[in-house]
């Protein structure tokens, strides 16, 4: 019997076991019982669907000092970052339990039938419904909002979907009590049992993505384990949707008006940013374009200064840790990079120093530059002259990310375009004079972006999430009775549109 359970990151020891690896029949019961209640789940009202969502955020707060406590010990967070990210977890349940009594995610649309240039047409009714039942795989770094009460769950489960949860091998026994809260709260409402399903153990994950009762997979993680997961899936009879959301660089552009006016609050800014987390953020700035001269060496100068007086910080795990540490190394092996560094770790546990190179535009060698985890970036110097061919060059020599950050100044509104335009064809948020770290959960949000950051065309915050797990029929010719209501004659809870046109909720 082999037993699954955590790492305390902060001393390297192993912490008491948590559950057995999940058998592959346990995977199968799980991924049959889940197909086997889609359809009953889906035909919930998503008035009562809400409600469900709405009781576990309570259950989650309920229950916050349990959860913090118990990621604190498998994570090395302290109680203000897991604090801040429970906030969230019980907030992206009540949003999506809002977004369904809204009601406009469903898309109704309603052509009655009519003759057109084209002929009679039939009387169509579209909306989108469930997929069916969904796998989530949650990040180490986000024990919380992107793991098993996270935005994949809450956005499955408001769709209609079953979803199985893979519990992350960082977190173990956070996962299982994220797990029972959303159970005890699911049995205790309309839904059927085996909406929810847990699966402890790498194997028993990939057997998960390759069930047939599984028809998508939400994924939050490394760019290795990503591709893993969609070669599984390239070899099922039945391919499903993948949605991954991987790896991140996440440049920022500072420009010359930007430095000349507010250097030093953006170096001291970047630190902040760079290390929130232990820089363990997928929307880490990694890379920095910083312009020669006064003005940006006033900006290195309040970086060193916010990176003199940053802690230690302690890592999620052995892996990331032992990538952390070669990958820093052999950046400090350079001879072409300038090397800030905090003051030196503890020495114990999963426990590194935050660092930051300086280097050239002109010197830089784009191999050294891809997503490390933990709080290191690197800063390139750019000619201020040539601000517009220095993120040109930026923007097509990396891979694409979540995010990209342009710190201007009022006086560049050309060169701010052209930094827009290049921007946009490489990220999913583009961010003007703050940073990117820190993701709001709201309507008009999107994270995600062109390959490598995610390998979709949707987002995995924000109310547009729920696309992910929903999928689009009409109906042609379809008698009343067989419709969903929102669809029904006379129906107007929700914004639906009309033979062409979009008609308001009037409720
Ligand atoms: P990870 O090591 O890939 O783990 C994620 C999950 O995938 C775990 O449950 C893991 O199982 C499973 N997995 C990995 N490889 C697998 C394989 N070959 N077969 C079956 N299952 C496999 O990633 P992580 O360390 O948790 O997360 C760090 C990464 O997540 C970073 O690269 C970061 O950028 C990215 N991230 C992205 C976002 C975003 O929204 N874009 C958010 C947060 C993090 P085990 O636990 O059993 O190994």
């Amino acid at each position: 019997m082999t037993m699954i359970a955590g790492t305390d990151p902060r001393t390297g020891d192993a912490l008491p076991p948590v559950a057995e690896i999940t058998s592959a029949d346990q995977v199968d019961a799980l991924a049959r019982a889940a197909d086997d209640v889609a359809a009953a789940f889906a035909s919930l009202s998503r008035g009562t669907r809400a409600e469900i969502l709405d009781a576990i955020a309570d259950e989650v707060e309920r229950r916050r000092s349990d959860l913090i406590e118990t990621a604190s010990r498998e994570t090395g967070f302290g109680e203000v970052k897991l604090g801040g990210e429970l906030t969230r977890t019980a907030f992206q349940f009540r949003f999506f339990a809002d977004v369904l009594r809204e009601g406009s995610y469903l898309e109704a649309t309603i052509d009655p039938a009519a003759e057109t240039p084209m002929g009679p047409r039939p009387d169509l009714r579209r909306i989108l419904t469930s997929i069916g039942a969904v796998a989530v795989f949650g990040a180490s770094n986000f024990p919380f909002a992107f793991s098993v009460l996270g935005g994949d769950t809450a956005s499955a489960l408001a769709a209609g979907s079953p979803v199985i949860v893979k519990a992350h091998g960082s977190h173990p026994a956070t996962s299982q009590l994220s797990y029972e809260i959303l159970k005890s709260v699911l049995d205790a409402s309309a839904a059927p049992e085996g909406v929810i399903g847990i699966v402890f153990g790498t194997q028993g994950g990939a057997r998960l993505v390759a069930h047939p009762a599984i028809k998508a997979v939400g994924f939050t993680g490394s760019l290795s384990g990503g591709k893993a997961l969609l070669e599984i899936i390239g070899g099922r009879e039945e391919p499903i949707p993948f949605y991954g959301e991987l790896s991140s660089l996440n440049p920022v552009i500072i420009t010359p008006g930007a430095a000349t006016e507010r250097g030093a609050d953006i170096g001291t800014g970047l630190v902040t940013s760079f290390t929130v987390g232990s820089g363990q953020l997928c929307t880490k700035p990694g890379f920095v374009l910083v312009p020669t001269g006064e003005a940006g060496d006033r900006l290195i100068e309040a970086a060193r200064d916010a990176l003199a007086a940053a802690q230690g910080h302690v890592l999620l795990n052995e892996r990331i840790f032992t990538t952390y540490t070669e990958e820093t190394a052999t950046l400090d092996g350079r001879a072409d990079l300038r090397a800030l560094k905090a003051p030196a770790d503890s020495g114990t546990g999963f426990a590194v120093t935050p660092m930051l190179f300086e280097t050239t535009l002109d010197e830089l060698d784009h191999t050294i530059v891809h997503e490390v985890f933990g709080p290191v970036a690197v800063i390139a110097r750019y000619n201020p002259e040539k601000t517009e061919e220095a993120a040109a060059q930026v923007f097509d020599t990396f891979p694409s990310s979540l995010t990209a950050t342009l710190h201007v100044s009022d006086g560049e509104s050309t060169l701010v375009s052209a930094l827009t335009t290049l921007a946009s064809a490489r990220a999913g948020r583009i961010v003007f004079d703050g940073f990117p770290t820190g993701v709001a959960v709201s309507w008009a949000q999107t994270h995600g972006g062109p390959w490598p950051s995610t390998n979709s065309l949707h987002t995995s915050v924000g109310a547009t999430a729920i696309r992910r797990f929903i999928r689009p029929i009409t109906y042609q010719n379809a008698p009343e009775a067989v419709l969903p209501e929102e669809l029904r004659d006379g129906y107007t809870a929700i914004p639906r549109r009309i033979d062409g046109e979009l008609r308001a909720a009037v409720r």
